[in-house]
């Protein structure tokens, strides 16, 4: 499942973040979750609290999910809008089309961590 390597990478990340910091113990992990990034948020809950069992660091962690609405940016005016699609064009300028700037992927936010 699609979901299972992404936590996965998450853990391990976490992991690696824990131990740069010398953190005993993984509090809370904010994640955010674009809406083009093909995730199911209740599959990475469901994988995530399975996985962390397994995680020395993670096992009392808790996962804070944010949904990302996806962001456009127009290359000639610079304005930035909220898309509900590919293809949009700017809303000021009209005929030019908006290059996504988030929503499109998964981001680990913050790790809140016990020394
Ligand atoms: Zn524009």
């Amino acid at each position: 499942m699609h979901e299972f390597s992404i936590v996965q990478a998450l853990i391990e990340q976490c992991e690696t973040l824990a131990a740069e910091n010398k953190a005993s113990s993984i509090q809370r992990v904010d994640v955010k979750i674009g809406v083009l990034s093909g995730v199911e948020p209740y599959l990475l809950q469901t994988a995530f609290d399975t996985f962390k069992e397994n995680s020395r660091l993670c096992r009392q962690a808790q996962l804070v999910l944010q949904q990302q609405p996806l962001i456009g940016q127009c290359q000639q005016c610079g304005t930035q809008q909220e898309m509900r699609g590919f293809g949009e064009s700017c809303s000021t300028c009209e005929d030019k089309l908006l290059t996504i700037v988030d929503g499109d992927a998964l981001m680990l936010m913050q790790l809140e961590m016990d020394s």
